[in-house]
């Protein structure tokens, strides 16, 4: 039995792996892919404070070394479902089940996958949804960026380095990206940026993308764009249907919590992008998994 089990290894699991072990509380993390979560994808960290310009695998690397130096203990499988016990909670995995007094969900969200005739046909063969993993089979080749936020402006100024070109589509004038992004990305010779589009298909010849059909949604006309690679960065959204057994989530999926991390069961406590909460940064998460530590060891503590 652990004092606190935490799903997922991002910044908010991993910090309260850090914070929950500083508080002498026996700490099991499962990940059920690589530590870090999405931040692992980001080639530059620019925003966390007191360190500007660090790689994400580099922020990620340190982050999950520092739990591990303090003692956590941090293992390879996914969170399937769990439930309250006497003791406290089963929590059923990949690779069997483990029990914990205090449970932390802070398993991030998954990037959102395009839904538009022939994004899954394609997906892995010509469509990503993630630039910096896949960017590279794309050098000196034509490229799409859908989206308007950070994630879409840091993945087509990545693009824009190895790619002949790239073209970036929003389906809205105004973007969600910081204005550095923006006027940044206006900087680069090889990328045009197209509003207010949205896609309407992607076209391939059955083995690959040769194209991306697109639609003005003002004027409703339609173009073709001839590219090879089409790259979602359209958000994430959360993965939490496998908890509504044991915490209230809102209509969207996320675990409805506050900035105290409390769910609506006692002794589970959310912590990161998968809850309700207004700003989705590294900062909110790594700020969480240190509220959801706090909470889970006062939980703990008063049911002594
Ligand atoms: P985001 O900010 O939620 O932006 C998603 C973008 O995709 C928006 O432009 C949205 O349009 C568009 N979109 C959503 N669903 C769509 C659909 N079905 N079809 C077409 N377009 C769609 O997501 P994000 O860029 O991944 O960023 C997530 C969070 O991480 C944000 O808080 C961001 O600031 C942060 N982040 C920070 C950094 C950094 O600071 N270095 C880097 C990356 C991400 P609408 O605006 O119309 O909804």
């Amino acid at each position: 039995m652990y004092d606190v089990l935490i799903a997922g290894g991002g910044p908010a699991g991993l910090t309260a792996a850090i914070y929950a072990r500083r508080a002498g509380l026996s700490v099991l993390v499962l990940e059920a892919s690589v530590c870090g979560g999405q931040i692992v994808n980001s080639p530059q960290v620019d925003n966390y404070p007191a360190l500007p310009n660090v790689p994400g695998w580099q922020f990620a690397s340190q982050l999950q070394s520092q739990a591990e130096s303090l003692g956590a203990r941090i293992a390879s499988a996914a969170v399937e479902r769990a439930e309250k016990d006497k003791g406290g909670f089963t929590v059923y995995t990949s690779s069997g089940q483990e029990h914990c007094r205090a449970f932390i969900i802070a398993n991030g969200a998954a990037p959102r996958r395009l839904d538009c005739p022939g994004a899954e046909q394609y997906f892995g063969h010509g469509v990503s949804a993630c630039a910096t993993c896949d960017g590279a089979f794309y050098k000196g080749k034509d490229t799409v960026v859908v989206g308007g936020g950070n994630t879409a402006f840091e993945d087509a100024a990545y693009l824009a380095a190895l790619c002949s070109s790239v073209t970036l589509i929003n389906r809205r004038a105004q973007f969600r990206a910081d204005s550095r992004a923006v006027e940044e990305l206006k900087t680069f010779s090889n990328v045009s940026i197209m509003t207010p589009y949205v896609p309407v298909e992607v076209l391939g010849d059955g083995q690959r993308v040769t194209a991306f059909k697109i639609m003005n949604t003002e004027t409703r006309e339609e173009k073709i764009l001839s590219v090879s690679g089409v790259f979602a960065a359209i958000g994430a959204a959360p993965d939490n249907a496998r908890f509504s057994n044991l915490v209230e989530l809102d209509p969207s999926g996320y675990i409805v919590s506050g900035e105290d991390c409390l769910t609506s069961t006692p002794g589970v406590f959310a912590a990161g992008d998968t809850r309700t909460k207004k700003l989705r940064q590294l900062v909110t998460a790594a700020s969480d998994g240190a509220m959801a530590a706090n909470q889970a060891a006062a939980y703990i503590r008063s049911a002594v």
